[in-house]
């Protein structure tokens, strides 16, 4: 089994819709980026890729690339899934931690989850997702943009026992 850690922020903007973890939270100031800024995939790609050896985000999805712009980064965890695949890995596991003042995730946590774990083939059971502020403290805590931790697990693929 292997480990990887990522960490991601980005600042808000205008005329952004608020994407996280493939959740879109409407009327939400967003977040500025190349992509949808979707700072929890893109901390859960890099804790992955981490976990592979693979590189950084930056590497595979380089914000100079038209393909990326606007691009749904659901879609590149998927591609990340299909690296990890290639090299005979799988995810085991994922955790997150957001830190925003805004918005509360409350009740969306459960689909940001099940989004999260479908694209990566795994149970919802196994995908974490935990939110709190910064009390005020920096620029997060001033509200100026959202800030993901995740830390992933991943595994080689089991071929399945002969019987
Ligand atoms: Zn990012």
């Amino acid at each position: 089994m292997r480990v990887g850690v990522g960490f991601d922020i980005h600042p808000f903007g205008e005329g952004r819709r608020l994407v996280l973890a493939g959740v879109e939270f409407a009327g939400e100031p967003g977040l500025l980026g190349h992509s949808d800024a979707d700072v929890v995939t893109h901390a859960v790609i890099d804790a992955l890729l981490g976990a592979a050896g693979l590189g950084d985000i930056g590497r595979h999805f380089p914000d100079s690339d038209e393909r990326w712009r606007d691009a749904s980064s659901l879609e590149m965890l998927g591609s990340v899934r299909q690296m990890l695949e290639a090299d005979n890995y799988q995810p085991v596991n994922v955790d997150v931690s957001l830190a925003a003042e805004r918005p509360r995730l409350g009740s969306r946590v459960e689909e940001m989850r099940e989004r999260l774990a479908s694209t990566l083939g795994i149970d919802p059971r196994f995908v974490s997702i935990k939110a709190t502020t910064a009390e005020g403290l920096g620029a997060v805590g001033r509200a100026e943009g959202i800030a993901a931790w995740a830390v992933a697990l991943i595994d080689r693929v089991r071929e399945p026992e002969m019987p």
